[in-house]
């Protein structure tokens, strides 16, 4: 239907519409949005439409584009438009093998449409007056099938991802302004930062396309942007600057059994710990010769991983300098994993440089957050004293507003928490202020995140483990595609490991506080990025 008088006006009522606009001349000389039923072709060189168009544009329906980033711009700059609920169709295709428009139409719509036509028609005049039939029709099925086929693409997504794909107005914008331009748009502006809401809280009613207000946030959000960069900067180099060595990791030294076979390639505390313990004698400053012969239980090519010098540089890119360890199972799960699953350090354990250990602990993240769905159990987990010390501090926040405004506090509410948790903690039966905020304080910073020793509790079978392992040796294989690793490193790698009773490793498991302590303080600020 072509609408070029106020009178032909349509009531756009729906869930969701397909949209797109021509533009020529440097005007927008025809916009196209369709329910999934009518077609409405609006001639916004006859009609006003600018309200009637940021009436529909701000309304709750998803409007969806074919990479409609330029519309949206057009939108912007000639009717000072934003666009609420925008879908971009193109995101949602992604999936597919071609995820072009015309591939499109073809698969799930059995519509067959040239590129070479698409192209001449996108550039035709749009201005001009009549169209040509074959504009009009360009131009309509080009909206047509959008809301069809946005359902279609949706099936192949998860209830989680359909939600963060519907509202992304351009995945290169700032997650904050994306953010705020959807607070805008539902009108919240309290939720706004302090900062923009000086700026409008005295201007009422409150515009949701007021130009002032987005080029505000956009610049807020941009030095947000470059504030959080520069942030992100100092946080690597701090970082590099404490963990890192240019010094080789691996010492390289090697201990042959009492027949003369070389058993492994170690470092060297290992082999001093051997010949304090009167098990063998060195042969030079960095191989010893055992006084016995070990029970070997590796196959040939877990004696050669175990045998092969470890070259001191990245294994993702190679670099030699900045280096450190990398725990490519995560230390919150195998700190809890059994102790002949932890001893590792020559498989697991690899040497990175800074750069690429922050990429790989990026990567790490976000497998984490897939585990954490997997195996249900959030990665924020806390046991019930979290439930004592939110209700606790919610409890003492109230008393404490009432009692400033000089009403009564209902000491049913502490008596109901005191009750709820007696078989956890002992609260004094008086509500007493001070003595409640000081057991709070305490049990606050008590307070342990057990995410990973919870995983680690549902692996209770060695296939299970075995399994979890993989993932995480997979993972590391698949996002970081190292080129260094050792020749016999293995997705598969042998996971359980015996160890004979004269082993440093049959010893109470052999990490020292401080190596222990590092971990924890790089997983505290691997968090905090
Ligand atoms: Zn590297």
């Amino acid at each position: 239907m072509y609408i070029n008088s106020e009178n032909l006006l349509p009531k756009l009522e729906g869930q969701a519409f397909g949209i797109d606009i021509e533009f020529s001349n440097n005007r927008i000389c025809l916009i196209q949005i369709s329910d999934g039923k009518e077609i409405y072709l609006f001639d916004p060189i006859a009609l006003n439409l600018e309200q009637y168009m940021r009436e529909f544009f701000k309304n709750d329906a998803i409007k969806i584009f074919y990479s409609g980033a330029q519309d949206l711009k057009w939108l912007k700059n000639e009717y000072q438009i934003v666009v609420n609920n925008y879908c971009d169709l193109k995101v949602l295709a992604q999936k597919e093998p071609d995820l072009s428009l015309i591939a499109l139409w073809k698969k799930y719509c059995g519509v067959q449409f040239e590129r070479e036509d698409k192209k001449r028609l996108q550039k035709s005049d749009w201005f001009a007056r009549p169209l040509t039939e074959e504009q009009l029709f360009y131009a309509a099925l080009d909206c047509k099938y959008l809301v069809v086929l946005r359902e279609i693409l949706l099936q192949q997504y998860t209830e989680e991802e359909q939600k963060s794909i519907h509202f992304s107005t351009d995945l290169k914008e700032p997650k904050l302004l994306r953010y705020l331009k959807k607070q805008l748009a539902d009108n919240q502006d309290v939720l706004l930062p302090q900062k923009i809401y000086r700026h409008i809280k005295f201007q009422e009613p409150f515009q949701t396309d007021d130009l002032k207000v987005i080029g505000l946030i956009e610049q807020l959000t941009k030095k947000h942007h470059q504030d959080y960069q520069e942030q992100k900067r100092q946080r690597f180099l701090q970082f590099q600057e404490k963990f890192t060595t240019h010094k080789p990791v691996y010492s390289n030294c090697r201990i042959y059994s009492l027949s003369g076979q070389q058993l492994c390639c170690c470092d060297q505390k290992k082999i001093s710990w051997y010949v304090k313990n009167g098990l063998g004698e060195y042969l030079d400053e960095k191989s010893i010769k055992l006084n016995f012969d070990p029970v070997c239980e590796f196959d040939e090519k877990e004696m050669k991983f175990y045998n092969e010098e470890r070259s001191n540089r990245c294994v993702i890119c190679g670099a030699s300098t900045n280096i450190l360890k990398y725990q490519i199972i995560p230390y919150m799960y195998k700190h809890y994993l059994p102790n002949h699953y932890k001893s590792h350090r020559a498989h697991d354990v690899v040497i990175l440089c800074a750069r690429c250990h922050e990429k790989a602990s990026a990567q790490q993240d976000k497998k984490r957050a897939e585990i954490a769905k997997l195996y249900e159990v959030p990665l924020q987990h806390y046991g019930e004293e979290k439930l004592v010390v939110d209700k606790l501090s919610h409890v003492l926040k109230k008393y404490e507003s009432l009692t400033k405004a000089g009403k009564h506090f209902d000491m049913m509410q502490y008596e109901d928490i005191r009750n709820q948790f007696k078989d956890l903690i002992q609260l004094p039966a008086e509500f007493d202020k001070q003595e409640l905020t000081k057991i709070n304080d305490k049990l606050k910073k008590e307070l342990k995140n057990s995410h990973g020793e919870a995983v680690v509790k549902k692996l209770d079978t060695d296939e299970k483990i075995e399994e979890f392992i993989m993932i995480f040796r997979k993972h590391f294989l698949s996002s970081m595609d190292p080129q260094f690793l050792p020749k016999e490193w293995a997705i598969d790698h042998r996971f359980k490991r015996n160890f004979g009773e004269k082993s440093v490793y049959y010893q109470k498991e052999e990490q020292n506080d401080q190596n222990k302590q590092d971990i924890q303080q790089m997983d505290q600020q691997l968090i905090q990025k």
